[in-house]
């Protein structure tokens, strides 16, 4: 076994590795770049290495400096995680013409299986069954029009290269195929460097459902069951579950028995996923399921198949790296119960997922796992640490365990329920009506499940007026909050001595909220809003967060926030009267459309900042004359002035 290991990677997966190594005695370097050097992974690891700026292609794609740190620290192998360089077959070569051990598949594996196109050639010669479709080299559009037509609609057009759901189109009718394909080629050809696509039957009712596999050096390999991702956004996994829902015994032999045979075509060693889509139009058949791709690495989800096996896939993985056999054969490796993963994420569902940033200022997860069933909270991110706009906007996973499935998904529910982060938007209400949906439920789930429902998902249910209340009160109260002190400290004073009423003003979004304070004789208060009074007290196990300019409020999975305007704060926007524009985060300047010296109106779209991966359009929040704008191409950071008004007369 290694004694010194260095992880590729941040967040939670390099916070996950660290801990197996741990477990087994095995030190550990991590690597950071500017916006993680106070990183819970830095945190962790035995040893730390600076790789360079924030952006990843300073810093966690930067293969030769990675190498570097761990010849450097005297590490012998290097844990490469998710994403990142983790399917680079270059950055394996490179590991090993360093002289040390990449941990995971060889680069040969990695590069047959690289491009869609071609694995689905070499699957086809090993007799694992494929999507129906056109995977050769020729590329004109005319060729694949014919092949669409052939296949028969509706079909996906996917770019060959690609990953995270990018470059992929679904087509319904031949008169929109042209579109649909140069749309796919533009995605891909700026996503991956690589416009060439297949063209494939659209699966009908498709279920996603993939088999974990894992090989050694000697030419073992085993499956450890499968998992199904149907409820995806975008092509993208949402909540994760082990087993599948209404598996059958044919299938789960067919499908595991063709993983393996994938698995050995390639000689595979380590971790790896076979990707499958299943037909689900008439139940779950042995005969309609079809590869699709393989994640040649550790995949996001793997803790579900963890929880029902007991293994610890990230453990076999240093045991294989380091030249020990598998240390299961397929007959000892047992599946019990049920598991979910839930991929907490700051971003905002109402706005189709719109990636956010921000300091999570209050982040506390349940402590105990809900009666029956058990809990994972895989993160790297502790309160106060920031979600910034350089990388996937994921805060952490929630994994449950329990005997079955229906107490599994309650117990996720409760989880979901249980966590409380305020300080970025989350997609924690979102999950929460996803785990309790019924079609959801009953197991009966498919690619287009969350897709059908998304409104009635992401609606934005409405704050009731005791949680208006609530954040009324806690917004009276001025002492400054602190990691786990009592947010109630002044209030409490303030009713000993001020018998008459408070009025309070609280921002929901852009509407304004009144409400008046008095307090009570019995030491509680009375809060009268709009609809009604309420006999509230402080304290009393009431969820709520206050930070910054805000109390947020949690009522089941949901949080509230509110604006709590800072009469304090008033002198200091004064001093900017007249309305600099800020980058409201870190980001590149992509296109600008004013000049100096142009009179514009309120609303007009100045410039378009790109930023988490996504261009936001930056208007003008009123009337007036620009004297400085930033230039085309400038990297900016989070409240850097964009544009600066030319002064007026008052
Ligand atoms: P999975 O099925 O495991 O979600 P994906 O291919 O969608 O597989 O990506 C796995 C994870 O790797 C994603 O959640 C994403 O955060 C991360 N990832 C993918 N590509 C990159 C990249 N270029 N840089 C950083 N992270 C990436
Ligand atoms: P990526 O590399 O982006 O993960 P995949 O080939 O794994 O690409 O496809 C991503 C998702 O797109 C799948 O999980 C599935 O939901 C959907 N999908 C892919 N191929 C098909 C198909 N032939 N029919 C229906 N849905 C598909
Ligand atoms: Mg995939």
């Amino acid at each position: 076994m290694f004694s010194k290991i260095l992880i590729a990677n941040r967040g939670e997966i390099a916070c996950r590795i660290i801990r197996t190594a741990r477990k087994l005695g095995i030190d550990t370097v991590a690597v950071y770049s500017d916006a993680d050097a106070a990183s819970l992974h830095v945190a962790m690891a035995d040893e730390a290495v600076h790789i360079g700026a924030s952006p990843v292609g300073e810093s966690y794609l930067r293969a030769e400096r990675i190498i570097a740190a761990a010849k450097q620290t005297g590490a012998e192998a290097i844990h490469p995680g998710y994403g990142f360089l983790s399917e680079n077959p270059n950055f394996v070569d490179q590991v090993a013409a360093a002289g040390l051990v990449f941990i995971g598949p060889s680069a040969a594996s990695i590069r047959a299986m690289g491009l869609k196109d071609a694995a689905k050639r070499l699957m086809e010669k090993a007799g694992v069954p494929v999507v129906p479709g056109y995977h050769g080299e020729a590329q004109d559009i005319v060729l694949l029009a014919t092949k669409a037509r052939e296949i028969g609609y509706p079909v996906l057009i996917k770019a060959r290269a690609g990953g995270g759901g990018k470059g992929m189109r679904r087509v319904d009718h031949p008169d929109d195929f042209s579109e649909a394909l140069s749309g796919a080629r533009r995605e891909a050809k700026a996503a991956f460097g690589d416009d060439r696509v297949l063209v494939e039957k659209y699966v009908d009712k498709p279920r996603h459902i993939e088999v974990q596999v894992f090989g050694d050096n000697f030419g073992n390999a085993v499956h450890l069951y499968e998992r199904d991702c149907s409820a995806q956004r975008r092509h993208q996994k949402v909540i994760e579950e082990a087993p599948a829902p209404d598996m059958t015994p044919a299938l789960r032999k067919a499908m595991t028995d063709a993983a393996v045979k994938a698995a050995k075509a390639i000689q595979y060693s380590g971790a790896g996923t076979i990707e499958f889509i299943v037909d689900a139009s008439k139940g779950l058949l042995a005969d309609r399921f079809w590869f699709m791709e393989m994640n040649t690495r550790l995949q996001v989800e793997h803790p579900v198949t963890e929880m029902i096996t007991g293994v610890d896939l990230v453990e076999w993985q240093l045991r294989v790296a380091s030249g020990e056999k598998l240390p299961k054969a397929q007959d000892e490796i047992a599946l019990s119960g049920h598991a979910f993963e839930a991929r907490l994420y700051a971003e905002d569902a109402t706005k189709g997922f719109l990636p956010a940033i921000g300091t999570l200022h209050h982040l506390r997860f349940p402590e105990t796992a809900p009666a029956g069933a058990s809990m994972r909270v895989e993160t790297g991110v502790r309160q106060g640490d920031a979600i910034s706009p350089y990388y996937d906007p994921m805060i952490a996973k929630l994994v449950v365990h329990g005997p079955d499935r229906a107490s599994a998904l309650a117990a996720l529910g409760e989880a979901l329920a249980g966590t409380e982060i305020a300080g970025s938007v989350t997609n924690t209400a979102f999950l929460a009506a996803l785990a309790a949906d019924e079609d959801f439920a009953a197991g009966d789930v498919d690619t287009g499940l969350i897709g059908r429902k998304q409104e009635a998902l992401t609606a934005i249910a409405l704050p009731g007026d005791d949680v208006i209340a609530t954040a009324a009160l806690a917004a009276a109260d001025v002492s400054i909050p602190r990691n786990g002190s009592d947010p109630w400290s002044s209030l409490v004073g303030y009713a000993h001595f001020h018998a008459g009423a408070r009025r309070i003003r609280l921002k929901a979004g852009d509407e304004e909220i009144a409400a008046r304070i008095t307090a009570r004789d019995d030491g509680g208060f009375d809060v009268a809003t709009e609809t009604g009074v309420h006999a509230l007290r402080a304290g009393g196990g009431k969820r709520l967060a206050r930070w910054p300019g805000h109390v947020t409020v949690f009522a089941g999975a949901t949080g509230y926030s509110f604006g709590v305007p800072d009469p304090l704060a008033k002198a200091d926007d004064a001093g900017a009267g007249v309305g600099n524009l800020r980058a409201p985060m870190p980001g590149l300047v992509k296109v600008v459309r004013s000049v100096a010296g142009d009179v514009v109106v309120k609303g007009q779209p100045l410039l378009i900042l790109e930023a988490m991966k996504m261009e936001h359009t930056i208007a003008a929040p009123h009337d007036g004359t620009i004297a400085e704008i930033a230039t085309e191409g400038a990297q900016v950071t989070d409240g850097t002035v964009l544009v600066r008004f030319a002064e007026t007369e008052a």
